[in-house]
């Protein structure tokens, strides 16, 4: 089942997400419902609150950046990319930041460069409640740092400079109001409503 996607100005998009537990009703049925959502959007990444959830939940499948100007091992690693991250915690982030520019599902039509750490280190469970630890680096990682924030309730926009953040205001306004064309199911925190 496709879920909406919240859109910016949803106040569930700022909250701090919390910890899940193995007994979380209906996991499964979640999980195949929040992937179908993001294919559906031709997304790399979703998380839960994306879908009004503030729990500790987020998916990843980097197969669409494969494409990317990218060395062989790298769209290799791409390719293949799924994973779900229940609790996750990132432990250690390094390396020079580099800049990368970003898209959000909940914030359609607005790219921005952002600058992230290179190299991770996740702690998470996966969907059968099994513990890892695990380095990633590249665009792998820069997805579940995306993602990550969402979690702690960040969007890549509050990491913009003043002056970025002002250009966008005008924009960012507009999609929580949903005046924006959007080729997926959204949830407009401050839409009209309709008679
Ligand atoms: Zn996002």
């Amino acid at each position: 089942m496709i879920l909406p996607i919240v859109a910016y100005g949803d106040p569930v998009l700022k909250k701090k997400a919390e910890d899940i537990s193995k007994d979380y009703p209906n996991l499964d049925a979640l999980l195949i419902n929040m992937f179908e959502t993001m294919y559906n959007a031709f997304g790399v990444g979703l998380a839960a609150p994306q879908i009004g959830l503030p729990i500790r939940l987020f998916l990843v499948d980097t197969a669409p950046f494969s494409d990317e100007d990218l060395s062989e091992e790298e769209q290799m690693k791409l390719k293949v990319f799924k994973r779900v991250f229940i609790n996750a915690k990132i432990l250690n982030e390094e390396g020079q930041e580099w800049a990368f520019n970003e898209g959000c599902l909940s914030i359609p039509d607005v790219r921005e460069d952002v600058l992230r750490k290179p190299i991770i280190t996740v702690e998470y469970f996966d969907e059968n409640f099994k513990k890892h630890t695990e380095v990633f680096d590249g665009l792998i990682a820069r997805v579940i740092q995306h993602e990550y924030d969402h979690i702690e309730g960040v969007l890549f926009t509050d990491k913009l400079s003043g002056l970025k953040k002002r250009l966008i205001k005008g924009k960012l306004n507009k999609i929580s109001k949903g005046e924006i064309d959007v080729d997926y199911r959204m949830r407009f925190p401050n839409a009209k409503k309709k008679r």
